[in-house]
């Protein structure tokens, strides 16, 4: 039986997860990042990590990585939290050390995959994700296949327009939809708003649940916002799931009641009765870069 080797590159470290096709976990590693890395470091630790979790069951591996990437050509094109990584030929470096297809997709798409596969989109054809973490992602698994767009950056629903008044964003433009709910949105909301500058979401929702006024008031803001997008993509899309990932899900009890209450108002009354709308398991990043070895190995 085949396995999978399951290749998570985050901010701090990069995880590895070498998973049997029934998503059992067989074995994990790790590697810091470490911020100062550069490509050729960053590249080595790759390569160790294949190394060291090297079995002769092994048939593909699978990476996720914070966006954007260029999968055709299987680049880290760059990312906001791996700032002196840019254009590394990830892809083309593994092939050319090891004998196995590999296959790389950015965070959000990894994720929807994972929960698509093995968490609460298991039941689903037509499944929307979206990733409420540091930024606000999106994934589309339809009919059993991840969408990709035309160079695999389709899905950023995080830049879709919620106010073209509304504050600037790290793309850019005003108003996109990340800046109203995602963890980075509601701290630099708050500390424009206070003055005061939170040290992370925990905090934030804390604050929000004590019933701060600017805490509160930001909150139900980004609600307002999330619901108009998922109105807009669910009226595009037409999911029979939409499953709702990351850290911040962590704090589903402030937000969720609220957030699917609204949407179910803003969509069609046809779409109320069928489209299911649920956090998800957070399956985790290693497990998700398997999954996108069995969406085009198996
Ligand atoms: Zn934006």
């Amino acid at each position: 039986m085949n396995s999978y080797l399951g290749i998570d590159i985050g901010a701090g470290s990069i995880k590895a997860s070498l998973v049997h096709p029934d998503g059992t976990v067989l074995a994990n590693t790790s590697r810091p990042t470490g911020a100062a890395t550069n490509s050729k470091n960053f590249l080595e630790s790759l390569e160790n990590i294949v190394s060291e979790m090297r079995v002769p069951s092994l048939a593909a591996i699978g990476i996720g990585s914070p966006g954007p990437i260029d999968s055709d050509r299987g680049l880290l094109l760059q990312s906001a939290n791996l700032p002196l990584l840019k254009e590394v030929a990830l892809v083309d470096h593994l092939r050319n050390k090891f004998p196995y297809p590999v296959y790389y997709n950015n965070d959000a798409n990894v994720a929807a995959l994972g929960e698509y596969r093995f968490g609460n989109g298991k039941n689903s054809s037509n499944l929307l994700i979206l990733t409420l973490g540091t930024g606000l992602g999106g994934g589309w698994v339809y009919q059993g296949k991840l969408f990709n767009g035309y160079k695999g950056s389709g899905m950023e629903v995080g830049h879709v327009t919620y106010d073209p008044r509304g504050p600037i964003c790290g793309c850019g433009q005003r108003g996109c939809a990340e800046t109203y709910f995602s963890a980075s949105g509601f701290l630099t909301r708050y500390s424009e708003k206070t003055g005061t500058e939170l040290s992370s979401a925990e905090e934030f929702f804390r604050r929000a649940e004590r019933g701060e006024q600017a805490a509160v008031s930001l909150l139900d803001e980004g609600i307002e916002a999330l619901a108009q997008l998922c109105r807009g993509l669910i009226h595009t899309l037409n999911p029979d799931t939409l499953v709702f990932t990351g850290g911040l899900i962590r704090s589903w009890a402030m937000f969720g009641d609220g957030l699917k209450r609204r949407i179910q108002e803003l969509i069609f009354p046809i779409f109320r009765t069928y489209t299911r709308i649920l956090p998800g398991e957070n399956v985790s990043g290693t497990l998700g870069a398997a999954a996108l070895c069995m969406e085009y190995h198996e």
